[in-house]
């Protein structure tokens, strides 16, 4: 798909982690493990993007929706409150500039 070089916005959406910390808890070995198959997957578009990509300007984001935490009525993940560890979450992002010279 990136190799036609015939998009200007891709948006790729994961759900996996969201159903596994409702199921388990945020930081459960299978929530875990689902935010580690999210980066890898990341990390496949990055160097997929610099391999058909090379030369050209482009970005990759990778912006979770929400936070998550352990709700203590339940015992499993949750997201839903206006509060800081729903609310306040970590963007990453990776640019490329190459030279004009
Ligand atoms: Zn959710």
């Amino acid at each position: 798909m990136l190799h036609s070089n015939k998009h200007d916005l891709i948006v790729a959406y994961q759900q996996e982690y969201d159903d596994t910390l409702h199921r388990t808890t945020p930081f459960s070995t299978e929530a875990v493990a689902a935010v580690e198959r999210h980066i890898a997957a990341f990390d496949r578009l990055l160097e997929t993007a610099g391999k058909y990509w090379s030369g050209k300007r482009w970005g990759a984001v990778f912006l979770p929706d929400h936070g998550a935490r352990l709700d203590a009525a339940t015992g499993k993940g949750e997201h839903s409150l206006d509060i800081p560890e729903d609310m306040e979450i970590k963007h990453f992002w990776r640019f490329s500039f190459p030279s004009t010279t």
